[in-house]
């Protein structure tokens, strides 16, 4: 995308303070916007990401009642931090938060770094989340590009879909759209928010509202005469839906301890802990757990406990649920074999390749701290 142009005429024109304008007026009433403190924008933008705004806020709400400041994230358990997250997936986002706040409180004085190579140096802020935040918290004049931000930049330029994946350049528009905004005295904040909440409200992915948008004057796709209402914008081809069974084991011990495992190579679940499981398709073992099938062969009998409906990206999962049991012999399954002597058998890590399997006993009402897939509920184990 060319930084002369039609962005740059865009930037010339009246339109960016209509823009803001518009912002002022029909943006939506969200509780992060009222504010200029860091802690619910920094909240708000990691939740938000691959998350849509209704189905976040009440999450985000319940989060900002636990852990009103990042003081009081900081101190938290992670695992209760973890188990907020509950819904929102992705949950590595909740663990980077925990250890973010973290660091915030002991490196930066209990505040966002203000410088922007500081900031992405946090665990799980990117050029995006620190972008956002040091704009509308502190209005550095950093623009943000996110799917909205890009989808409306390619549309006033009239680009090919096939952009969308040009960062770089995508990157270098926005910031001359946002230092354009800034001469016209528009703040940096305001600016990427309004741009944001376009994509969101009126620039939308198949049937933009090009009559309430108020950059139509400047709008290139619009101008063409193409259909701006067609798909032009959809950015992938679908993949297909992939029909799966997924077997999972809920095998107690004496002690009424379930086995939980996290291996990092798992098909599902990889940054997690999860009971064992096995999918398959077709017939076809697709992956089990490490070690489930010595653990099957030694286990008491198995009995149907659940069937369940999931859907895991494009897998559509037809859920078993077995219940059974274990025992607690270091010695009979070979990734216990392989923990060292003098550590809990249950608690180390476990090599496998480069990456560790984790194994874990836990009691039934640690699981959901554990275990934060929704599928806990289905099986009847998220409750004590
Ligand atoms: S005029 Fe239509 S296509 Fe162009 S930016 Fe506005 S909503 Fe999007």
């Amino acid at each position: 995308m060319p930084e002369a142009g039609p962005i740059a005429a865009l930037a010339r024109s009246a339109d960016l303070s209509g823009l803001a304008g518009w912002y002022q007026e029909f943006r939506r009433p969200l509780p992060f916007r009222r504010t200029r403190h860091f802690y619910p924008i920094w909240i708000s933008e990691v939740m938000l990401q691959q998350t849509r705004v209704e189905a976040m806020l009440p999450k985000y709400k319940r989060f900002m009642a636990a852990w009103p400041n990042v003081q009081a994230l900081a101190t938290a358990e992670q695992e209760s931090v973890v188990m907020r997250w509950q819904g929102l997936g992705y949950y590595s986002r909740a663990r980077n938060l925990h250890r973010a706040a973290q660091m915030i409180t002991t490196d930066y004085n209990g505040k966002f770094p203000a410088d922007y190579h500081d900031a992405i140096k946090l665990p799980g802020v990117g050029d995006y989340t620190a972008s956002a935040v040091l704009s509308i918290a502190m209005q550095q004049p950093l623009a943000v590009l996110d799917g909205n931000v890009k989808r409306v930049l390619l549309r006033l330029d009239d680009r090919d879909p096939t952009e969308f994946y040009n960062h770089a350049r995508l990157r270098r528009a926005a910031q001359a759209l946002l230092e354009a905004a800034l001469r016209q005295g528009i703040e940096p904040g305001d600016h990427n928010q309004a741009l944001m909440e376009l994509g969101a409200l009126v620039c939308l992915p198949r049937e933009p509202r090009c009559h309430a948008c108020p950059l139509a004057l400047s709008c290139r796709a619009l101008a063409s005469g193409r259909d701006p209402y067609s798909e032009r914008l959809k950015v992938r081809p679908q993949q297909p839906e992939l029909p799966v069974q997924l077997y999972v084991f809920a095998l107690q011990n004496a002690g009424r301890e379930y086995l939980v495992i996290q291996d990092p190579k798992g098909l599902f679940f990889k940054q997690d802990f999860f009971l064992p499981y096995q999918v398959w398709q077709d017939w076809q073992l697709l992956y089990q757990s490490p070690g489930l099938e010595t653990l099957l062969t030694q286990s008491g009998p198995l009995q149907a406990r659940t069937r369940f409906t999931h859907a895991i990206t494009r897998y559509r999962i037809d859920g078993h649920c077995l219940q059974g049991s274990w025992h607690t012999d270091a010695g009979m399954l070979p990734i216990f074999s392989a923990v060292p002597a003098q550590q809990n058998p249950l608690e180390p890590a476990v090599t496998r390749g480069s990456k560790s399997v984790q194994v874990r006993a836990a009691v039934r009402r640690d699981l959901p701290a554990l275990v934060p897939s929704s599928i806990l509920q289905k099986i009847g184990l998220a409750g004590s």
